[in-house]
């Protein structure tokens, strides 16, 4: 005889018994806690690497709700760490949130998903973020993680941050009020230009499937309410050299930031991180300075002059980083991306070769 499986028979609810039979008989989680992540909407920012594995893992688990935001689409180098996407996807170049969203169905049809193809702003973040428990950080640059700790101080919502690059990745859970949060742990968005990137120093799947695993698992602690509250650390792992650690961020989380225990909230206002603008006449987008960053010209150009060659002088560099497209950065911090009207795609530019 072939079973048949009957939804309606089955399903709690608020969630389908048989199919989340195993995480209930988890105790610590329990019948309370899925029913908790059954009822909760995550927004996951960035479908990109982070953002795959975590997607997945919250949809798979039973997560009722998700809103995905990506400016993307997917590309060749992103096959080895993307999980979401295939060759197919590559050809149709259908926009990263699209595609999370619909393989997302398949696995569960049950699942609520709203795909925004955006670029996160302080202008849209309200409206994108609207009804969210939590905000998953998926995105691969400070501008925007700086935007997310804002709006999650100010709107008392819990983020976890993630990062990877090379072999070696970074997890933090910021409960706004209680724990430290971005801010407290880097006062300001590091230079541009000052820090490796995934485009500049490469970066292997597995680590992204551990800090992705790492980030989901705090989300369901967060969402199912039973596992008390998140304690003020930084993991930092490196899979390479087959090291963990955790830093204790007590003291930081004690004293607070003006983000978290004061209301400043400069990204948020637009007060840091300046707009976009196409310039006249060109094939270009020009990015103002962050407030109270220069450039780091002397690294990004030992970075960039490993990958292509680079024009190096006192006020700026310039290399042509892809096909038809030249990223010139600015001893101030300000940044052309030539070749292109798209803030979105120059923004990633940016992300990927500059690192901010
Ligand atoms: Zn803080």
């Amino acid at each position: 005889m072939v079973a048949c499986y009957d939804l309606s028979m089955e399903s709690t609810d608020h969630y389908d018994a048989e199919r989340f039979s195993r995480q209930v008989r988890y105790q610590p989680l329990g019948v309370a806690g899925q029913t908790r992540l059954a009822d909760s909407h995550v927004a996951v920012v960035g479908c990109g690497a982070l953002g795959s594995v975590t997607a997945t893992a919250l949809a798979r688990a039973g997560v009722g709700s998700l809103t995905l935001i990506d400016r993307d689409v997917p590309e060749w180098s992103n096959l080895p760490r993307q999980l979401l996407f295939t060759e197919a996807d590559i050809r149709a170049g259908i926009p990263k949130a699209e595609v999370a969203a619909r393989r997302l169905r398949e696995i569960d049809s049950r699942l609520t998903v709203t795909a925004h193809v955006a670029d996160l702003t302080a202008a849209n973040i309200a409206r994108l973020l609207t009804g969210v428990a939590l905000i998953v950080d998926g995105t691969d640059n400070f501008e925007t993680r700086f935007l997310l700790n804002d709006f999650a101080c100010q709107e008392t919502i819990p983020w976890i941050y993630g990062g990877v690059i090379g072999a070696e990745g970074r997890v933090m859970t910021v409960l706004p009020g209680v724990t430290a949060c971005l801010r407290c742990l880097v006062p300001e968005p590091p230079a541009a230009g000052s820090l490796p990137t995934c485009d500049t120093a490469g970066v292997i799947g597995p680590a992204v499937l551990v800090v992705g695993g790492v980030q989901a698992a705090e989300a369901l602690k967060l969402l199912s309410g039973t596992a008390g509250p998140p304690a003020s650390r930084l993991l930092v792992c490196d899979l390479w050299e087959s090291v963990w650690r955790t830093v204790d961020l007590t003291p930081l989380a004690d004293a607070g930031c003006d983000s978290c225990r004061r209301g400043d909230h400069p990204w948020l206002e637009g007060r840091s991180g300046g707009e976009p603008s196409i310039l006249c006449g060109q094939d270009a987008v020009q990015f103002p300075p962050q407030a109270g960053t220069a450039a780091d010209l002397a690294s990004l150009a030992n970075r960039l002059g490993e990958l292509t060659d680079v024009v190096a002088n006192p006020w700026l560099i310039r290399a042509q980083v892809e096909q038809g497209i030249s990223l010139s950065v600015f001893a101030d911090g300000r940044v052309i991306v030539t070749g292109t009207r798209e803030p979105a795609k120059a923004k990633t530019i940016i992300a990927r070769y500059v690192g901010t």
